[in-house]
């Protein structure tokens, strides 16, 4: 008979068991039938270790794969209560646990962390009266206004489906077609393409949320995270020198040798009667409000301080949504954010499950009471206070069971005046302006870089997408149309 060459050996180690929490006393060798034979059906021990590895893993994200996440704490500088109830933006110096997970978009859960791609800054708010999630990403503005053509998009930025390689023709083709990606596909392609790291980017909700007060007045608020390490940015040819987890091991490098990255966080503030006339259409994700008509205000500090101990339990279990609000929070009529609130609950009810917010990194920190019943690896059930009543509404108010609270009925929301159900074609609404104002911002070298980043590619299209694409740059800004063209030009007749 062999002996498990360390079990009962060292005194300080705990007892190993089996997933039903049995002592374990050979954990090298299975049973077999003689020294020389087969492993026999008995080994229930070696069956249940291979099919829980068989199960290791669950269905990775379709986008924002490649994440990194950390905790840590809000703390609020300027009271926000002339605009909201949300009970965390009350007093100045309240403190509020977040987690914080970034991410590429996207790649797989394998590949590099310096693609050239958004970032997703993806920001839960563990209040005292349940879970705010911030969904937001490094960009403050998106490809697409309307969430129909998502998936598209996604497809069209994703490898070849024959190949299974990089298929610039096809992220092009898209973007031919979609003039409404310019905004976004600008900034991809600058300097700030490729951060260094995921303490140098900001975040941004990108869409336009709400707040809304005691009186039920209702405003318009874009978030904005601004880094306090500045932005750092690669160039295409230094992230290729990078390691593939670079960021991820920045991330934790820092926050355990006590350099706690911190975003200075700033919100820009609209009421419905600036929406009504302002000549932006506040809801278009495509789209910025410009600082000079909403000056940003400063109102805390983000801290990112405790890395996680298990990531896969942690930062891949996560499930952000933002459809996760707070009373004094909201939505808005922005088309791509009621895709968001079906498509992110759904991908976790997906990934993870009915109970996804079971699991403790998305727990709420606050009490929760509610009917749901049951489900894949339901915990403690929330419902079932005292009396058992699994129905609502009952008569067991007083016997503890949760009831509604009526002082937290969002205030109705304002749409256009008799509004038509039809589809509206907003394809062509001004794509180009503001494309043109961030080119116009930019530096001679980070022109330099945006043009020649949008060349490596471009010269790789068919001559219909570059042509389509020259046309798209130009009605930007004449001098960006002319020299994305030029350096386009120069590969072509380089190669
Ligand atoms: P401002 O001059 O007031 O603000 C310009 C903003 O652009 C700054 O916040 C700056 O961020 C940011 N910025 C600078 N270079 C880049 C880049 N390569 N990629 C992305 N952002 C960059 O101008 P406006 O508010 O009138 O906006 C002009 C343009 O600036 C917009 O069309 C938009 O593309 C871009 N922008 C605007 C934002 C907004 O909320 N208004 C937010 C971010 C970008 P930082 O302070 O971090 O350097």
């Amino acid at each position: 008979m062999s002996q498990c060459p360390f079990s009962g050996k060292n005194p300080q180690s705990v007892t190993l068991t089996s997933a039903n929490g049995a002592p374990v006393a050979n954990d090298n060798q299975s049973r077999t039938a003689g020294r020389r034979g087969p492993v026999t059906f008995d080994n229930h021990y070696l069956f249940e270790k291979l099919a829980h590895f068989n199960r290791e893993r669950i269905p990775e994200r379709v986008v924002h794969a490649r994440g990194s996440a950390a905790y840590g704490t809000f703390t609020l500088t300027n009271s926000l209560s002339d605009y909201t109830i949300a009970d965390f933006l009350q007093q100045e110096g309240q403190q509020t646990p977040v987690f914080l997970r970034f991410s590429t978009v996207g790649g797989g859960q394998d590949s590099s962390d310096y693609a050239r791609d958004p970032r997703g800054f993806a920001v839960k708010f563990y209040t005292e009266q349940g879970n705010w999630d911030m969904v937001g990403n490094n960009t403050p503005v998106f490809f697409l206004r309307d969430g129909i053509k998502f998936p598209d998009f996604i497809h069209s930025q994703k490898k070849n489906p024959r190949t299974n390689l990089p298929d610039p023709q096809a992220v092009y083709e898209f973007w031919a077609n979609n003039p409404q990606s310019l905004h976004q596909s600008t900034i991809l392609m600058s300097d700030r393409g490729i951060p260094l790291s995921y303490r140098h980017v900001n975040g941004y909700s990108s869409h336009t949320l709400s707040l809304w007060n005691s009186k039920g007045e209702r405003y318009w608020v874009k978030w904005h995270f601004k880094t306090n390490q500045g932005i750092k940015t690669l160039t295409t040819e230094e992230a290729a020198q990078m390691p593939a987890f670079g960021a991820q091991q920045d991330l934790v490098a820092s926050i355990d040798n006590g350099d706690f990255p911190s975003w200075t966080v700033k919100v820009q503030i609209m009421t419905e009667e600036e929406a009504r006339s302002y000549h932006i259409n506040p809801f278009d994700l495509t789209k910025v409000w410009p600082h000079k008509d909403f000056p940003l205000k400063e109102i805390g500090q983000l801290e990112l301080n405790r890395n996680v101990d298990n990531y896969f339990a942690e930062t891949e279990q996560a499930a952000f949504a933002p459809n996760n609000l707070v009373p004094g929070i909201g939505v808005s009529p922005d088309r791509m954010l009621q895709a968001r609130l079906l498509a992110y609950q759904d991908a976790h009810r997906y990934r993870v499950g009915a109970n996804v917010n079971q699991i403790p990194v998305n727990a709420p920190k606050c009490p929760v009471h509610n009917y749901q019943r049951d489900g894949a690896f339901a915990g403690i059930n929330p419902a079932l206070a005292s009396s058992g009543a699994n129905f609502y509404p009952n008569n067991r108010a007083m016997a503890g069971e949760p009831a509604e609270a009526v002082q937290y009925a969002e205030p109705p929301m304002p749409l256009e005046q008799d509004a038509w159900l039809d589809i509206y074609d907003t394809q062509d609404d001004d794509n180009f302006s503001q494309a043109g104002e961030l080119y116009r911002i930019m530096n001679e070298s980070q022109k330099q870089q945006l043009v020649s980043n949008i060349a490596d590619g471009l010269s790789q299209a068919t001559a219909d997408v570059q042509e389509a694409m020259f046309a798209q740059y130009d009605a930007a800004d004449e001098d960006y149309g002319r020299r994305v063209k030029e350096a386009v030009m120069v590969r072509l007749t380089a190669g």
